[in-house]
């Protein structure tokens, strides 16, 4: 491919370097051509001249051919193919120059080719005819010359671009061969490959670095992936072995009553456990939000919807539930948003002392709705905050709750607050209890 791109460049610079140096050479060649045949018109004009002023006609009606001394000799010689002819009106004639062919008739006033002579013929005095003829062999030859030079000079010329044309194009097409080569290498799964920048920023270098940035993407992609995956894999394993222990152990030989039922209910908890973190992480993985699916959702109500949901939960574990704040309204898809509050009103119950409250408000601000949902709860470590956002992250796992989160109720919130445009952050003091405050952009309206 690259090479058939330097090809067609190398071949359209020479065609048009080959058109133009053709060009220039013609329009020289004839130029100098046109000026050397003016040249030989005017010592042809000079000549006829100097023949008209030796003739003299006497009353009999013949005619004297009178050189001044010398110029016969110097004129016509044949050296450079020069003759004359003067004809009688009659059209006999009167004299002519020693090599001037015999076969030349009287010609018309004017100028023409008479073999590769050139002629012209003029009225002499006394009506006689005067015809004067040069040989055009110097002058073509002089022509060919040129011809000969402009032809070997633009060949040197064009042979010079030539090698600097391909020169120059493998320079500029090395980027393009290190670019295909990295993403030939990227595409066979090195996925550290990277074009090497040498910072001169050409449009080629800011095509590398744009490359770049979508390589680092993607192996960020990859890496997360692999994370995932990975991730997902060892929650499950826990869950999984307690249901193959539980059954190898019914199974080994027979059991009471009493001992079935006590193994039965651990391998329901594994399934449920099972059934929580596949739930979550098909929450996680599914599509986002769909233009279609969204609607003006009144956040106001959906607390108040989320704590009748919850109301059960928080009275087993003797928690007040409160809603307060005014009306906002926001775009979005009301399943999603509710999956997301819930885990974190969840949390609020789970983590908090008996007696203790959880308060949701929600108010705007400008143009953003905001949810904050605040407990009197256990709160979280310094070192776990920036982390609990995070896939499968569980902080401090002895005040975890009795059931066993999966880490994944606050990675499902911020999924979906963050395909709602928004944000989610928590300030937590340890002992003291928690705040998630969630930010969303406001229906317009
Ligand atoms: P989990 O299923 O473990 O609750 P989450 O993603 O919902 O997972 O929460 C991650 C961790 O953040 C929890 O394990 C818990 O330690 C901590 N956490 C979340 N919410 C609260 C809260 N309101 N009070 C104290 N700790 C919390």
């Amino acid at each position: 491919m690259l090479e058939s791109i330097r090809a067609r460049l190398l071949l359209w610079y020479s065609v048009v370097l080959t058109v133009l140096i053709v060009g220039y050479a013609a329009a020289v060649t004839y130029l100098y051509a046109a000026s050397l045949l003016r040249d030989v018109d005017a010592s042809l004009t000079a000549t006829a001249t100097v023949i008209a002023q030796a003739i003299t006609p006497d009353i009999s009606g013949s005619y004297d051919l009178n050189f001044p001394p010398g110029v016969r000799n110097s004129l016509f010689t044949d050296r450079d193919g020069t003759y004359y002819i003067v004809w009688n009106p009659r059209g006999e004639v009167i004299d002519r120059s020693e090599f001037a062919p015999g076969s030349v008739a009287v010609q018309e006033p004017g100028t023409g080719m008479i073999d590769r002579y050139r002629y012209l013929a003029t009225a002499g005095p006394g009506d006689s005819r005067i015809l004067t003829a040069r040989s055009l062999e110097p002058r073509d030859a002089a022509v060919r010359s040129l011809g000969i030079a402009i032809a070997g000079a633009g060949g040197v010329t064009l042979l010079l671009s030539f090698a600097g044309g391909w020169f120059l194009a493998s320079r500029t097409l090395a980027p393009v061969s290190r670019i295909s080569a990295t993403a030939a290498a990227m595409v066979g799964g090195d996925l550290e490959a990277r074009i090497p920048i040498a910072g001169t920023d050409s449009e080629l270098e800011q095509l590398a670095r744009a490359l770049n940035e979508a390589f680092d993407r993607m192996r960020a992609a990859s890496r997360a992936q692999q994370q995932f995956t990975a991730d997902a894999s060892h929650e499950l394993r826990t869950p999984l072995a307690t249901l193959r222990a539980e059954l190898d152990w019914a199974m080994k030989r027979p059991r009471t009553l009493i001992e079935y039922q006590g193994s039965v209910e651990k391998a329901s908890h594994a399934v449920n456990r099972l059934t929580h973190i596949a739930g979550g992480l098909l929450t996680l993985v599914s599509p986002g939000l769909e233009h279609k699916t969204r609607q003006d959702v009144n956040l106001h109500d959906l607390a108040n919807e989320i704590v009748a949901l919850l109301t059960p939960l928080a009275d087993s574990r003797a928690v007040k539930l409160a809603v307060e704040g005014d009306p906002v309204w926001v775009r979005g898809d009301a399943g999603r948003l509710t999956d997301a509050l819930s885990n974190v009103v969840k949390n609020a119950i789970e983590y908090n002392r008996p007696q203790g409250t959880v308060t949701m408000t929600t108010r705007q601000y400008g143009a953003h709705a905001v949810v904050t949902v605040r407990d009197t709860g256990v709160g979280i470590a310094a070192a776990d905050l920036p982390h609990i956002f995070e896939r499968f992250y569980r902080a401090d796992r002895s005040r975890t709750r009795a059931a066993g989160g999966a880490g994944l109720g606050l990675a499902i919130a911020r999924t979906v607050v963050e395909e709602h445009g928004g944000t989610i952050v928590c300030a937590s003091e340890e002992g003291a209890g928690s705040e998630f405050i969630i930010r969303l952009p406001a229906a317009g309206g």
